[in-house]
């Protein structure tokens, strides 16, 4: 329902200033209409609705693993008003009729927006660009074979440039195919004394060079997906010091587990990059908290059960993410005292939008009605059976986390209440 709301004492999440925030008609108005529902807001934060720019919703075509309504649904759930769709899917989004479907899919589910990101190379095969312009005129925000590497430098040089004039970024998953090999974990002791055949931190960190150079000999701009170790953030900042068009995001798992974890969680922590050292995972949290790493990002990619039950060498790579996102923000990152509060907040509101180029969202009048409410002090423990994802694939199950999500508003509907958790996003 979209009925005219006031959100009561709740604290700006910038300045920390106690306010009310009125909304109707989809957006941030001066005063309540009379009649308006009162959500007393008292010890929370009022912010921008988050922004997951790495979200795996596997529609069309895989829709054990989540659907477009299953994924929102949960994207809501985790305090997400918008998220970014990656294309390797069944079919893979390469079309303007795929950019269509999954806009028009997203439409129908009401729980968060969907921004369909359009494959680079036509199937993900790394061989024929796509026809970025019309991709880009249809509504894909970025372009991205993720899932794999755009393995020929040609080809990633190519699609740096084609997509320069539509202002959207190429994001990047960064492996070099040989140097992953058949690997399935982090390469290191951990791989060794469990007989897993281990992937080099290098693989990632090769390529992220390799694409800073193509990003400054074309002049594109470049995203770097999901960056999980020291050298490839070492890279991104020295692309920033060269003034080249390069953002990257990191994802929560990186900074909260290292390799070791899978030792105890198996497949549960099995994703694509793979958990890396405890170097590493120090590494991200200082890139973090110094600013070299622009965005997060949840790579929430849902399996089957069944899919993860596999012995470790067959069971997929991925992880959910969207409803463990902000507790574990505030838990590794908040909770340390590695980042503010305010900052934490940011790296899912602003700096995404700013990175993929989206409508600012503030808490005055005139924005979009797009907001969370957040409560940093909120207790509970990780329990995969209450995700509204189909995915339970999480490392974090039964990890007691801090940092909760009160409410969630899309366009001025509730799309998440956590006093009612089966608020109706229909009217
Ligand atoms: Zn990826």
């Amino acid at each position: 329902m979209n009925e005219p709301i006031v959100i009561r004492g709740a604290r700006h999440w910038k300045t920390g200033r106690s306010i009310d925030v009125a909304c109707a008609g989809g957006r941030v108005v001066d005063a309540a209409p009379a009649g308006a529902r009162v959500i007393d807001a008292e010890g929370a934060v009022l912010a921008p609705g988050f922004v997951d720019v790495h979200v795996h919703l596997r529609e069309p075509g895989q829709s054990a693993k989540e659907t477009i309504e299953t994924g929102t649904r949960a994207a809501a759930a985790g305090g997400f008003t918008d998220v970014l769709a990656m294309p390797n899917t069944s079919p893979v989004v390469d079309t303007v009729a795929g950019v269509q479907w999954v806009i028009a899919r997203g439409r129908e589910s009401l729980w968060a927006r969907v921004h369909p990101i359009a494959a680079v190379t036509l199937g993900q095969k790394g061989e024929t660009l796509t026809e970025m312009v019309a991709l880009a005129a249809a509504g894909a925000v970025a372009f991205s074979d993720d899932g794999r590497p755009v393995r020929s430098a040609e080809t990633m040089r190519r699609a740096l440039e084609y997509a320069r004039p539509t202002g959207r970024p190429v994001i990047a998953h960064e492996e070099d195919p040989d140097l992953k090999g058949d690997g399935h974990m982090n390469e290191g002791a951990v791989a060794t004394r469990l007989g897993i055949r281990g992937i080099p931190a290098a693989a990632e960190a090769v390529m992220v060079r390799r694409d800073v150079e193509l990003a400054e000999l074309t002049r594109g701009r470049l995203h770097l997906a999901h960056l999980s170790c020291a050298s490839s953030l070492d890279a991104l900042c020295d692309a920033k010091r060269r003034g080249l068009a390069v953002t990257g995001e990191t994802c929560p798992h990186y900074w909260m587990l290292d390799d070791r974890a899978v030792e105890a969680l198996g497949t549960n922590a099995k994703m694509n990059p793979p958990l890396r050292s405890e170097a590493d995972r120090h590494a991200v949290i200082r890139a973090i908290a110094d600013g070299t790493i622009d965005c997060l990002a949840t790579d929430h990619a849902p399996h089957t059960a069944e899919e993860k039950r596999q012995p470790f060498d067959h069971a997929p790579f991925g992880i959910v993410g969207l409803e463990t996102a902000w507790a574990l923000t505030v838990t590794g990152l908040g909770e340390p005292g590695h980042v503010e509060l305010a900052r934490a907040v940011e790296l899912w509101t602003d700096a995404p939008r700013r990175a993929f180029g989206l409508p600012a969202v503030t808490l005055e009048p005139g924005s979009p009605a797009d907001l969370v409410l957040l409560d940093s002090k909120d207790e509970w423990t990780v329990e995969p059976e209450r995700f509204h994802s189909k995915g339970r694939n999480t490392p974090f199950a039964g990890r007691p986390v801090r940092g909760g999500v009160r409410l969630t508003m899309c366009g001025g509907r509730v799309t998440h209440d956590a006093a009612h958790a089966s608020a109706e996003a229909r009217s």
